[in-house]
């Protein structure tokens, strides 16, 4: 049996597609006044529209609206002039109006594209739309002791403007869909038009996902993977997906099309219901709201605010500070980590060495503590000034270190550091000239085989000398010193 599948081994390839909904910044509800702050009371930040009440009227949030074209046209797409809210009815317990509205058949941004480098290799990932919509309500379960089981409802996040980002079928690996979705992140923080933070729901993913034959054009049946609260369970999600529709068409048997949900804690995907069809949600326009007339002045309006944006910052990182585009794509990975780097370099012009610093020892300590950069108790600012300690000689490179991990731990100021260990570079000529005279003094055997052209004799005074200043003394100056006394004197 095992031989047989060997030889009939197919090499399989995935096919990945990302529909992401961000939660859009602003201040209130898309269609009523309401607040959108997290973490309140549940239920306090509601009225009578965002729960469904009758005789009352949505009202479109400007904002909203400027928010989604802002990321249309940083992602490339294009703007419709016309859109249309529809009405996407189903029934579930966080829904209080048993419908959700949200953009259907004529959606406000599409046909756009991201790029993103993934392992060295750039790579263009359509976008095929970007439309906005309501967010639902939350459901809690718990239970009570001593009484039957209760789920709660929270309407607080009833009404929360959502972009829903729907990729095309592009991406080839976990990997990148990974990469993917840090680049859509970094931009929406560019943006500043959502926090883009995916353990507050802020920021979720769902994946559709097949696999076929490699070389083949057709695609396979796929699945729609959902409840992946982080980039590193979407990675393991597909992982595993990719897996198991692998070993199931290797039995020769077929994938069935349906939604299945990520178990983090068992790591697996679990089916959870067949894949409902869009006829099922019987779409129609939403009578309540106007269509959406977008005029080429707003969009014109909107694009002169873009910010500087991932890509262009990288551009002008290779162009300004001229470090390899390698480094600058990192750099510019997250715009705190850009303002970090530029900050740092503003006090400190040593665009290279600030780099090498980020990357190499700032970065490993992040990713150990699994913080952002915004987390970090190390400043720029105490960064540079430990750059320009090591550069004035006041410390030395080695001991640099020692400093930079002390910083980080504690979040003090390295000249205070250095002071308290006692870690000062002893670069006084007289002090150092006085060490010296003292190792030279009580090793008269030594030097006279020094001066009778036993070289070897010479690191071993060197080291004498470092000795007696425990290691503080700058090693060049003692070398320069040492030489000139045995040989003058
Ligand atoms: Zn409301």
């Amino acid at each position: 049996m095992v031989a047989k599948r060997q030889e009939n081994m197919v090499e399989y390839e995935p096919v990945i597609g990302l529909e992401v909904h961000a939660q859009l910044l602003t201040r209130s509800k898309i269609f009523c006044g309401c607040s959108t702050a997290f973490g309140e009371e549940p239920n306090t930040l509601t009225c009578p529209v965002c729960t469904g009440q009758p005789g009352s009227l949505p009202v479109m949030n400007r904002k909203a609206v400027e928010f989604a074209i802002k990321l249309g046209l940083a992602t490339s797409c294009r703007i419709a002039p016309y859109s249309l809210f529809a009405r996407k009815n189903y029934f579930y317990p966080d829904l209080p109006k048993g419908y959700q509205i949200s953009m259907y058949e004529l959606p406000l941004a599409v046909d756009g594209l991201i790029e993103i480098v993934s392992q060295g290799e750039k790579k263009r990932i359509k976008i095929i739309r970007i439309h906005m919509e309501e967010d639902a309500g939350k459901l809690k379960h718990g239970e009570t002791p001593g009484t039957a089981s209760f789920s709660f409802v929270d309407f607080n996040r009833t009404g929360v403007p959502l972009v829903e980002i729907v990729s095309g079928p592009d991406i080839r690996s976990p990997q990148e869909a990974g990469d993917y979705l840090r680049k859509l992140r970094a931009i929406l923080q560019y943006l500043e038009i959502s926090t883009g933070n995916m353990e507050e729901g802020s920021f979720r993913c769902d994946a559709n996902v097949s696999i076929r034959p490699k070389g083949r054009e057709e695609f396979g049946t796929r699945t729609e993977l959902k409840n992946m609260n982080s980039f590193r369970h979407v990675e393991k999600a597909l992982e595993y997906e990719i897996k198991r529709q692998t070993a199931v068409l290797e039995e020769d048997e077929e994938v069935v099309q349906e939604t299945r949900l990520w178990d983090t804690s068992q790591g697996i995907t679990l089916s959870m219901r067949g894949k409902e069809e869009a006829h099922d949600y019987r779409y129609f326009p939403d009578p309540d709201l106007v269509p959406l007339r977008i005029d080429e002045a707003w969009i014109e309006e909107v694009r002169r605010s873009l910010p500087e944006l991932p890509d262009e910052k990288k551009e002008r990182f290779v162009r300004e500070y001229g470090i390899p585009e390698y480094d600058a794509e990192i750099l510019t990975s997250t715009k705190a980590m850009a303002s970090y780097y530029e900050e740092t370099v503003r006090l400190f012009p040593d665009s290279k060495t600030v780099s090498n610093w980020m990357m190499g020892d700032l970065l490993r300590e992040l990713k150990r503590d699994e913080k952002e950069i915004d987390q970090s108790l190390l400043t720029p600012s105490h960064l540079a000034e430990m750059l320009s300690m090591v550069k004035g000689g006041t410390i030395s490179g080695k001991i640099a270190k020692d400093v930079f991990e002390e910083m980080y731990q504690t979040g003090e100021k390295p000249d205070k550091i250095v002071k308290e260990k006692g870690w000062v570079q002893i670069l006084d000529e007289a002090e150092i000239a006085k060490t010296i005279e003292g190792v030279i003094k009580a090793n008269p055997k030594l030097v006279e085989d020094y001066r009778k052209g036993k070289e070897k004799v010479f690191g071993f005074l060197v080291g004498e000398v470092m000795k007696a200043t425990r290691g503080k003394a700058n090693p060049k100056l003692v070398n320069e010193w040492l030489r000139k006394k045995l040989k003058g004197a």
